[in-house]
C-alpha cells in the first residue's frame, strides 16, 4: 500500500528538477490560474525557484486561486486538548512518553465542558478536539463521549459549538466505522515526514513508528464511512520539497481513489517543546522565505483543498500568509488540556509545543477584518451534507465560494452582536456592508440581506 502512496524513488528523481528557463515557469504559473492543479514535476520546478520576480508572481496566483475558490473569507477555529497522556516517543513533541517534566491530565466530561464553554465565551463555533495516542488514559469510548458532551455545551449566549474537527491517532477500520456514525467534520492526522528513514528515527517507540499505519490511515478512514479527511506534514523534519512533493502525492492518491482530495492540508513548522531534544535542534528547519514559497506551491497544486495555518505562527507573519491561499486559521488558542478556563498563557511550559501568536481570538478577529479578509464560522457545508465527494464537486470548480463568502457575512454578524468590542463592531459592520454590495446576483444579495436582518433581530444559526 505504501508505495501506491508515496513513491520516494520518484520523489527523489523530481527533487532538484530546475530550469532557467523562465517563459516556462511562467507557463506553469499560468497553467495554476486554471485551477485544474498542477504535475510533480512541475511543483518540483517551482519548488527550486529563487528569481524574485517569479517568486512575486508565484505569490500572487496563490491569493488569486484561494480567492477564485473560496472568495475572501478566512474559517476561524481553536483546537481543543483533552488528553496529554501519550505512548508514542515523537522526539519533537512536549508530550512524548519519555517527558517526565510535564504534568498529565485527562479531562473529565465535566472539565471538557468547562473548556468548550470557554472556547464559545471567544465566539467560536468550530473546535479541533485532540489527544495523545494512549489506550489507557484516553480510551477511544472516552473520546466518543467528550466529543458529545462539547456539542451539548451552551455558553451564555445560548450559542453551542457547531463542528467538531478531530486530529487524534489513526485509528481501525471498526473505529472508523462507529466514528462515522457520530455527527463530525475533518478528520485529520499529519503524516509529520514523509520520508520513511526519517520518520524512523523521529518515531523511536509506540504505535507510532509505524510509518506505514499512519500513511494508510486515511485510506481505512475513506473507506469506513468517513466523508472529510485532512493530511499534513511537520515542517522541518526533513527537506521540505520532499514534504511538499509528498503532500501533493498524497493528495492524489486519495483524489484517484476516492474522488475524494484532502478537504485540508495542514502546514505546522517545529516549534520549542519543553524536554523535546528534536524541537530545539530543528534538523531541516524551513525559512519564512521557503515558508511562504511551499504554502503559494500548495495553493497552486492543489487548488480546491482548504489550508490551515495555526497560532504557531507569529502574528506578523501569519497576516503576511493570509495573503498567500490560507483558508482556515485558528485563533486564541491553547495546546494543554485545561488551557482555556485556567487561563493559562500560550506559552504556557506544559504546552505541547509554544505558540507565537499570544494574541486573543478578539485581537485576531480585528485583524483579519482590517487586513480586508472576512473572518468566517461557518459550518454549513457539513451541516447541509456538501461533505466528501459532494463538497469536491463543489470547491474544484470554484463554486463553492457562492456558499463561502454569504456565509462568512452572516457569522461575522452573530459574532459582531454577541461577542465583538465597540472597534471590531464598527470594522466588521462595514466590512459586511461593502461587501453586501459586491454580489451581483440580485436575488442573493436580497436574501443575504433578509438574514442579516434576522440576525440584528436575535434568530441565530442560519445558514446557506
Ligand atoms: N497525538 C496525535 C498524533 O500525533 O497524531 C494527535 C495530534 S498531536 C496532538 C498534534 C500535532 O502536533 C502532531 O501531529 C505534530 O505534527 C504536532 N507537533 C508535535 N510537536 C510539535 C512541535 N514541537 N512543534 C509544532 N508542532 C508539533
Ligand atoms: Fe504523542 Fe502526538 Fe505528541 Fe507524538 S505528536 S508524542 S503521538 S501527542
Amino acid at each position: 500500500m505504501g508505495n501506491d502512496i508515496i513513491n520516494e524513488n520518484e520523489i527523489n528523481s523530481l527533487i532538484n528538477k530546475s530550469t532557467t528557463d523562465k517563459e516556462y515557469i511562467k507557463s506553469i504559473l499560468d497553467k495554476s490560474l486554471d485551477l485544474k492543479g498542477l504535475e510533480l514535476n512541475e511543483v518540483a520546478i517551482l519548488l527550486n525557484i529563487n528569481d524574485d520576480e517569479l517568486l512575486e508572481m508565484l505569490f500572487e496566483n496563490a491569493l488569486k486561486i484561494k480567492e477564485q475558490i473560496y472568495g475572501k473569507r478566512l474559517v476561524l477555529f481553536a483546537p481543543l486538548y483533552i488528553s496529554n497522556y501519550c505512548s508514542n516517543n515523537c522526539l519533537y513533541c512536549g508530550f512524548r512518553a519519555d517527558n517526565d517534566e510535564i504534568h498529565r491530565i485527562t479531562l473529565t466530561i465535566d472539565e471538557i465542558k468547562e473548556e468548550t464553554k470557554s472556547i464559545l465565551e471567544q465566539g467560536h463555533k468550530r473546535v479541533l478536539m485532540l489527544m495523545g495516542e494512549n489506550h489507557k488514559n484516553c480510551t477511544f469510548d472516552y473520546f466518543i463521549e467528550a466529543i458529545l458532551a462539547v456539542y451539548s455545551v451552551k455558553d451564555s449566549k445560548g450559542n453551542s459549538i457547531r463542528r467538531i474537527n478531530l486530529e487524534i491517532a489513526p485509528l481501525n477500520d471498526e473505529e472508523f466505522k462507529r466514528l462515522s456514525q457520530i455527527p463530525i467534520g475533518t478528520y485529520t492526522v499529519f503524516q509529520e515526514t514523509y520520508h520513511l528513514e526519517t520518520y524512523k528515527k523521529v518515531h523511536p517507540s509506540g504505535k507510532k513508528s509505524d510509518y506505514y499505519w499512519r500513511l494508510s490511515c486515511m485510506d481505512r478512514a475513506l473507506s469506513n464511512g468517513l466523508h472529510d479527511v485532512g493530511i499534513g506534514a511537520l515542517f522541518g523534519l526533513y527537506d521540505y520539497r520532499f514534504e511538499v512533493l509528498a503532500l501533493i502525492a498524497h493528495s492524489n492518491h486519495l483524489d484517484k481513489t476516492y474522488g475524494i482530495g484532502p478537504h485540508t492540508i495542514s502546514i505546522p513548522r517545529i516549534k520549542p517543546a519543553k524536554n523535546a531534544p528534536l524541537s530545539q535542534n530543528v534538523p531541516y528547519a524551513v525559512n519564512d522565505k521557503n515558508f511562504k514559497k511551499l504554502i503559494a506551491i500548495l495553493r497552486s497544486a492543489v487548488p480546491y483543498t482548504g489550508m490551515i495555518l495555526s497560532t504557531r505562527e507569529p502574528a506578523e507573519l501569519r497576516n503576511e500568509l493570509f495573503q498567500l491561499g490560507i483558508s482556515q486559521i485558528s485563533a486564541g488558542s491553547r495546546t494543554n488540556p485545561g488551557g482555556y478556563k485556567q487561563g493559562l498563557s500560550p506559552t504556557d511550559e506544559d504546552s505541547q509545543f509554544h505558540l507565537n501568536d499570544c494574541r486573543s481570538s478578539g485581537e485576531v478577529i480585528h485583524d483579519v477584518i482590517k487586513s480586508g479578509f472576512i473572518p468566517s464560522f461557518c459550518t454549513s457545508c457539513y451541516r447541509l451534507g456538501r461533505v466528501g465527494g459532494d463538497f469536491m464537486e463543489q470547491a474544484k470548480p470554484g463554486l463553492i465560494k457562492l456558499f463561502c463568502q454569504p456565509n462568512a457575512l452572516i457569522t461575522l454578524k452573530e459574532y459582531l452582536i454577541d461577542y465583538a468590542d465597540q472597534e471590531t463592531k464598527k470594522i466588521g459592520e462595514k466590512l459586511i456592508a461593502e461587501e453586501l454590495t459586491k454580489f451581483e446576483n440580485e436575488a442573493l444579495k436580497r436574501k443575504i440581506s433578509e438574514i442579516l436582518n434576522k440576525i440584528e433581530n436575535g434568530e441565530r444559526d442560519i445558514y446557506i
